[in-house]
């Protein structure tokens, strides 16, 4: 799916009810947590239900659209099923957390109860059900049917996102097949030995988010001091995503621009919803999943394979000889004890993610390289 984001321009009775829905749809979201840490057993459809219990006691959930509210059981079992990934991969991950205002900005209409009306090129107005019809400012053409509206808060602006179900069309798949390591010193090592380093400025954000989180454990609970540098850190925090995003954006996008056939390891984490994203290892997670998850939809849009592999031993094993050794995680090159070869410790890995793939595929290969190939020619799109 291709989503387009863009600002909109709500008048002050729409800022108010989007603010109200905001804070209802919050309301709820912590309502269905207290539900659900009072089962012993979890039980989805009582956790829904309670939605309409809570609609006969609070008269003013009915000002916000009935499945932007039920959206927030959605949310809450994403969150949950994501910490149970983290949890897996044997992570301490403590339990969901209750929502504070900063860390609750957005909601979303599902399938239903918005449309999309476009006026010219560069303007449209967004009609939303309980909320009215606001001005959106499209900066790019939307194409495709929009099947999900999310509307965000972020700095005292709201913006809307716009999910469509067209594929990306300009994108077209290279010649290559390589094999990539993800890691923490360097975000990217192929098969080439290429490396594709973090982008500063996720760098220098996310030491200030460090040092914010530890100023504010040390402020008195329920001061205007706490509140206030909670805000700083909820804002350097979406800096964090943006940034990241965007670099994720550009990289899969160069990655699918020069390979046909692409071998990544296989990652356990499930895609975490944004504001459960607290501290520095939990980002770089999720940040692999989602890089991972942008990937796979680019690539496949393009006609290009992305293939998973197991990454056991893909850092033991000798790319050059087959040699296993012992890397434990601070020695940083491959000095085969064997064959001698010395080699940077993620490039080897991004050679067996390569070669395991293409292993598995030895059955097949054949057949995949060209009908992909033949597939691309058939539907009028030339492989490059
Ligand atoms: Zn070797």
């Amino acid at each position: 799916m291709l989503s387009y984001k863009f600002p909109i321009y709500p008048n002050k009775e729409h800022k108010a009810r989007l603010e109200s829905a905001l804070e209802m749809c919050r309301f709820t979201y912590n309502k269905l947590l207290e539900e659900l840490q009072k089962q012993d057993k979890i039980d989805r459809r009582k956790i829904q239900h309670k939605i309409l219990e809570l609609k006969e006691q609070n008269p003013d959930l009915d000002k916000v659209y009935s499945k932007t509210l039920q959206y927030e059981c959605y949310r809450l079992f994403s969150n949950l099923s994501a910490l149970n990934g983290l949890r897996r991969k044997g992570r301490k991950v403590g339990h969901l957390r209750f929502k504070g205002r900063d860390w609750f900005k957005s909601m979303t209409y599902n399938q239903s109860g918005f449309e999309f009306e476009k006026k010219t090129d560069k303007r449209g107005i967004i009609h939303l059900s309980k909320i009215g019809s606001i001005k959106i400012k499209t900066r790019r053409q939307v194409s495709g049917n929009v099947k999900q509206a999310v509307l965000k808060k972020s700095d005292e602006k709201w913006y809307i996102i716009l999910q469509t179900d067209s594929e990306r069309k300009d994108l077209s798949h290279g010649k290559e097949s390589i094999g990539i390591d993800l890691g923490i010193e360097n975000y990217i090592t192929d098969s080439n030995g290429t490396r594709v380093e973090n982008p500063k400025t996720l760098g220098k954000h996310m030491q200030e988010l460090r040092e914010l989180q530890q100023v504010l454990s040390r402020k008195k609970k329920g001061s205007r001091n706490r509140e206030k540098t909670r805000k700083r850190l909820a804002r350097i925090h979406e800096k964090i995503v943006n940034v990241r995003n965007d670099f994720i954006h550009k990289t899969t996008t160069e990655l699918v621009r020069k390979c046909r056939f692409i071998a990544v390891e296989k990652l356990d984490v499930k895609e975490m919803m944004e504001q459960e994203y607290y501290n520095a290892r939990n980002i770089s997670d999720a940040s692999w999943g989602r890089f991972l998850q942008t990937l796979r939809y680019k690539a496949a849009s393009a006609g290009c394979e992305v293939a998973e592999v197991d990454p056991r031993n893909t850092s033991k094993i000798c790319s050059n000889c087959g040699n296993m050794m012992d890397m434990p995680l601070h020695i940083r090159t491959y000095l085969c004890s064997k064959c001698n070869i010395n080699i940077d410790r993620d490039h080897n890995a991004a050679i067996n993610i390569l070669k395991k793939a293409s292993g598995g595929l030895v059955r097949a290969s054949a057949e995949i390289i060209n009908g992909l190939s033949v597939k691309q020619e058939a539907s009028g799109v030339s492989p490059r």
